[in-house]
């Protein structure tokens, strides 16, 4: 393949552009606010799962609140209607008598196992409720940093995009000077090698491979006219020459 060396000297500039297009690729990929977006919506999950089954364990206990304080009123009723009619002495039988002082007793003995009951859950719902107010608190910490997290990517993704642009645009420009025949092989190059399709012959090395060229390949450069297009015999990169290729 012929090619003018102002038209291979292109394929240099070319390939800057499109090292600073992958450098910008793979910037937009490992960006690390993405990594700490992920841990954070982790997190969220597990403190709004958190949240939830406090909620759950809350409105079960004030279910079984309300169930034990009526179980007391219900004992209560029950003594002061039989203190009621004690006090009234109604009742003459001493067996009749003795029965129902026994068993004022006996629901005295409930009332306070029910009034336990009752401190226990309302000890229960406060350690729910205090975690629940954890979570909740954390959970509006996390919303937070998420925002922040997400600004501060955005911004990033912004301003990859922008240089992105500027570099594309400088491609498509550059692109243009370059006979169609030889952009075509620096593209097929490119894709296979998987970087950039040409480069520099700078001191008797080939600036893709970084491997010194052989005194055999570098006397056929040297006899190469200067529109012969050049490959990298270890490469296979179109080896472009300039004042600094030491040959
Ligand atoms: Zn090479």
């Amino acid at each position: 393949m012929k090619a003018s060396p102002e038209a291979q000297l292109r394929l240099l500039e070319l390939a800057d552009l499109d090292t600073e297009l992958a450098r910008l690729d793979h910037r937009r990929q490992t960006l690390p606010e993405t990594a700490e977006l992920e841990a954070l919506t982790a997190r969220l999950t597990q403190v709004r799962d958190t949240i939830t089954l406090a909620d759950t364990e809350l409105s079960d206990l004030d279910r079984e609140q309300a169930r034990a304080e009526r179980d007391v009123d219900q004992v209560r009723v029950r003594i002061d209607r039989d203190r009621e009619r004690l006090d009234a002495g109604k009742v003459s039988n001493a067996r009749e008598l003795e029965s129902l002082q026994s068993e004022v007793a006996s629901l005295r003995r409930r009332q306070s196992d029910l009034e336990e009951i009752v401190l226990e859950i309302m000890e229960r719902r406060e350690a729910a409720a205090a975690r629940r107010d954890a979570a909740a608190a954390e959970r509006a910490s996390l919303e937070e940093q998420r925002a922040a997290v997400a600004a501060r990517r955005d911004a990033a993704l912004a301003e990859i995009e922008e240089e992105a642009a500027k570099a594309g645009s400088a491609r498509t420009s550059v692109a243009a000077g370059v006979p169609a025949d030889l952009l075509a092989l620096y593209d097929k190059l490119r894709a296979q090698l998987r970087g950039v399709g040409a480069a520099m012959l700078r001191r008797g090395r080939c600036e893709g491979c970084h491997v010194a060229l052989s005194t055999g390949d570098l006397n056929a450069i040297r006899a190469a006219a200067p529109d012969e297009v050049v490959r990298c015999e270890e490469c296979r990169r179109i080896l472009v020459r300039t004042g600094e290729s030491g040959l």
